[in-house]
């Protein structure tokens, strides 16, 4: 089956009990049991519900994993990932990461023991040096939020295979659509569900992927345990997002190029980072081990003031948080999204204070490219 045709058949098509074409809303915490321990494969909702059940295979199909875990949000999967580390252990984190990623493991997780070095994961002969013999894992993004920094999954899968951890890749700015870090030898996926999965800034949510069945079984026990599951009528609005995930990521790829293309050619913008452009210095390692070069791009218009006016008169990109859905977002990483992060690292990284970043949707590309051409003169 090819990937388009999965998204729609993929996991469990319909419902064999009444023919239903879409899996349906099992609102039910709990479940009849003919005798003690015997039941139908589901006993309480948080261990698991046929309506997450059907997303959680469905995921995990698509990313071409054994197991597939749905979480409430992207933060929940990936507390949960780390869950399975002790006190004293050590992870490497990629330094360019999503700010709530930076801030559930700086504020909660060093709290609790564990170990972390943040490093640029597009930097191998880094990456090899930060681990330890205590290293557990390597959280890593590509490209990168919101600078598009592309890592090499492949290179980092042997590295971490040779060192014995593992490799876990937040899948959130490609979808599976264009990129399936497993195949490129990661052990985990996980995605921020909310953003291109839903599709339609709906629902919040979070998957995981794992590549082994026995760590998905591990993950499945701390997901049961710590709790921090999908509910069902979320799963429902994410498993009817992602049936045309393949339309709509086409379609946010075509616009994204047209758009970096555009606003490249103008003169009034310091920098234009998008991976699909020639001048990216990710681009031939996007192209090796994508299919696409996602629907993100950040400017530099110059000025935090010129930032805010323009983002005060942009019409159709919303100001907003957040990013993948079928409308357009505008932010300023550095007081939105980022704001967690201390300012002194920020402007370390890169993440300037005229930084713009739109999430590019998939209205006319020409009242887009209209609207940001008024918003900056
Ligand atoms: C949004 C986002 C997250 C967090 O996901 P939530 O669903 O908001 O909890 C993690 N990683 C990336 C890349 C994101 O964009």
């Amino acid at each position: 089956m090819r990937l388009k045709t999965r998204l729609i058949h993929g996991g469990i098509d319909g419902d064999p009990a009444t023919g239903a074409v879409s899996v349906p809303i099992y609102q039910v915490s709990t479940y009849k049991q003919e005798a003690i321990g015997k039941h139908k494969g589901f006993e309480y909702s948080r261990t698991g519900n046929p309506t997450r059940h059907a997303l959680e295979t469905y995921i995990a199909e698509i990313e071409g994993g054994a197991r597939g875990l749905a979480f409430g949000s992207g933060m929940a999967a990936l507390s949960t990932i780390l869950s399975m580390f002790d006190k004293g252990d050590h992870i490497v984190v990629g330094d360019d990461v999503y700010g709530g990623t930076y801030r559930v493991v700086t504020r909660v997780f060093l709290r609790q023991g564990l170990e972390a070095t943040f490093v640029d994961t597009s930097d191998l002969a880094a990456v090899e040096a930060a681990i330890r013999p205590e290293t557990k894992a390597i959280i890593m993004e590509t490209p990168t939020n919101p600078l598009l920094k592309v890592s090499d999954i492949a290179a980092l899968a042997k590295i971490a295979k040779s060192k014995g951890v593992l490799l876990a890749v937040d899948n959130t700015f490609m979808t599976p659509y264009w990129q399936n870090p497993l195949d490129l030898g990661a052990d985990i996926v996980y995605h921020s569900a909310t953003k291109y999965l839903g599709g339609h800034s709906d629902v919040v949510a979070g998957l995981v992927v794992t590549k082994d069945a026995q760590l998905g079984e591990d993950l499945h026990f701390l997901q049961n345990a710590i709790g921090g599951i999908l509910g069902p009528q979320d799963s429902w609005l994410l498993l009817r997002g992602m049936k045309t995930l393949g339309i709509r990521m086409e379609e946010h790829e075509e616009n994204t190029r047209t758009l970096a293309k555009w606003l490249s050619e103008r003169k009034d913008i310091e920098r234009v980072i998008y991976p699909g452009l020639e001048n990216h210095p990710g681009h031939e390692l996007i192209k090796k081990q994508a299919r696409g070069f996602g629907g993100m791009i950040s400017f530099d218009v110059g000025s935090a003031a010129r930032a805010e006016e323009v983002l005060a008169k942009v019409k159709w990109f919303t100001l907003a948080e957040s990013l993948g859905a079928v409308e357009s977002l505008i932010s300023v990483p550095a007081r939105m999204t980022h704001a967690s992060i201390p300012a002194e690292r920020r402007a370390e990284l890169g993440i300037t204070d005229g930084l713009v970043r739109i999430s590019v949707g998939i209205e006319d590309v020409q009242d887009l490219i209209e609207d940001l051409e008024q918003a900056l003169s």
